[in-house]
C-alpha cells in the first residue's frame, strides 16, 4: 500500500513516520499517581501488543509517577497535559518520552514558550491535539458550525505557534467522534502537512459501537496510507483495545504476523458449540507468534472445504470435529478434546 511519507519523528526507542510500520497506541485508565497500578496495566498492554502508551499528568504528584513507571516498562511514554504547562515540564524532566499538550488550553505563548523550550533541549516530540468538542468559538462560526476544515485550521494554527518558536519536532492528532467528518479532517490535513499523524476516532463508544466505528473510519484513513500511529478509543478495558488494532491493521494489510481465526456463522447445521469454541480459539491464539490462518466450521458441509483453504482448521460433527491440516482430514476429535488438540498442533506447528 501506498504510505504517505511524513516526518521521521524518534518517540523515546521507536520512530515513527516516514512509511515506518504503523504503530499501536493505548491510554491507561488507572489514576498515574498510582505507579504500581499504572505498571500493572502498561505491562498487560505490552503483552497484548501495545507499542506506545500515554498517561494523563494532571497534578505532580502524576508528574513524578512517570520516573518509577518509566522504570518498570519497556515502551515510551506519552504524557498527556491539559492546561498546566508546568505539568508538561514536570513530566519530562522525569522521563516522557513524548507529551501531548493543545497548546489552546495550555495559556500564554510565554508558557508555550516554556514547554517548547525544554522539549527541544531534550529532544521530546511534542504532539499536538485537537478535539472537535474544543474547537475555538471564531472557527465554528466562520465554518457555521464543527467541521473537517475547522478542525484542520485549528490543528495546523497549533503547529504553527511551535514552528514559531523554532521547533518541529511533532506528531498532530485531530479527533472527532462523527467518523465521517474526522475521515475527512484526515484527509485535508494529510495533504497539507507531512507532520506524522496519529489516527484515531475519538469517544467511539462501548466495545461493540467503538470497534464498528474505529474499524470503519480508521480503515478509511489508513486504505488512503494516512497514518503514523492509531489508537482504537473504547470504552472498556484498554487490552480490548490493541486486539482491534492489531487485527484492523492486518485485515488491511499493514501488518504482518499473527494468528488469524476464520469461523462460520453458524446454522441449522451446527451440531457443537461453536461459538463457544470460536470464542475460546480466538483467545487462545493471541500469544503465537505464527502468520497462519485457523479455520473453526461448523460442519461437514462447508466446514472441510473452508478449512482446507486455511492452514488448519476444525469442522464440527456430531459431538466431534473433524481436524484439518494443510488440506488433508487429519482425524476425527471429541468436541471436548478439539480444543486442546488444536493448541497441541499450533505449540508444535511446522
Ligand atoms: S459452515 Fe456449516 S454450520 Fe457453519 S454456517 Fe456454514 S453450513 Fe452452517
Amino acid at each position: 500500500m501506498h504510505r504517505d511519507k511524513t516526518k521521521v519523528v524518534r518517540i523515546g526507542d521507536v520512530v515513527i513516520g516516514g512509511g515506518n510500520p504503523i504503530l499501536i497506541q493505548s491510554m491507561t485508565n488507572t489514576k498515574t499517581q498510582n505507579a504500581a497500578a499504572t505498571i500493572a496495566q502498561i505491562k498487560r498492554l505490552e503483552a497484548a501488543g501495545c507499542e506506545i502508551i500515554r498517561c494523563t499528568v494532571p497534578d505532580m504528584e502524576a508528574a513524578q509517577a512517570i520516573a518509577l513507571i518509566k522504570k518498570e516498562i519497556v515502551i515510551p511514554l506519552v504524557a498527556d497535559i491539559h492546561f498546566d504547562y508546568k505539568m508538561a515540564i514536570a513530566a519530562m524532566e522525569n522521563g516522557a518520552d513524548k507529551i501531548r499538550i493543545n497548546p489552546g488550553n495550555i495559556g500564554s505563548r510565554e508558557k508555550v514558550a516554556e514547554v517548547v523550550k525544554v522539549a527541544k533541549e531534550r529532544a521530546i516530540p511534542i504532539r499536538v491535539g485537537v478535539n472537535s468538542g474544543s474547537l475555538e468559538k471564531e472557527l465554528v462560526e466562520r465554518y457555521h458550525g464543527v467541521t473537517a476544515e475547522g478542525i484542520v485550521e485549528s490543528a495546523l494554527d497549533k503547529v504553527h505557534i511551535i514552528e514559531d518558536l523554532g521547533y518541529d519536532n511533532m506528531v498532530i492528532s485531530i479527533k472527532s467522534s462523527d467518523v465521517m467528518m474526522c475521515v475527512r479532517a484526515h484527509e485535508l490535513l494529510a495533504g497539507r502537512t507531512q507532520y506524522p499523524l496519529h489516527v484515531g476516532i475519538t469517544e467511539s463508544g462501548t466495545v461493540t459501537s467503538g470497534n464498528i466505528k474505529s474499524a470503519v473510519g480508521l480503515g478509511i484513513i489508513l486504505n488512503q496510507g494516512i497514518g503514523d500511529t492509531i489508537r482504537v478509543s473504547l470504552t472498556g478495558d484498554p487490552v480490548e483495545e490493541i486486539k482491534s488494532a492489531k487485527l484492523i491493521l492486518r485485515t488491511l494489510g499493514l501488518r504482518k504476523g499473527g494468528i488469524e481465526v476464520v469461523s462460520c456463522p453458524t446454522c441449522g447445521r451446527t451440531n457443537i458449540d461453536l461459538i463457544g469454541l470460536a470464542n475460546q480459539v480466538e483467545n487462545m491464539v493471541q500469544g503465537y507468534d505464527l502468520d497462519i490462518k485457523v479455520a473453526v466450521m461448523g460442519c461437514a458441509v462447508n466446514g472441510p472445504g473452508e478449512a482446507k483453504e486455511a492452514d488448519i482448521g476444525i469442522a464440527g460433527g456430531i459431538d466431534e470435529g473433524l481436524l484439518i491440516k494443510k488440506g488433508e482430514i487429519i482425524k476425527k476429535v471429541p468436541e471436548r478434546e478439539l480444543l486442546n488438540t488444536l493448541k497441541h498442533e499450533l505449540d508444535n506447528w511446522k
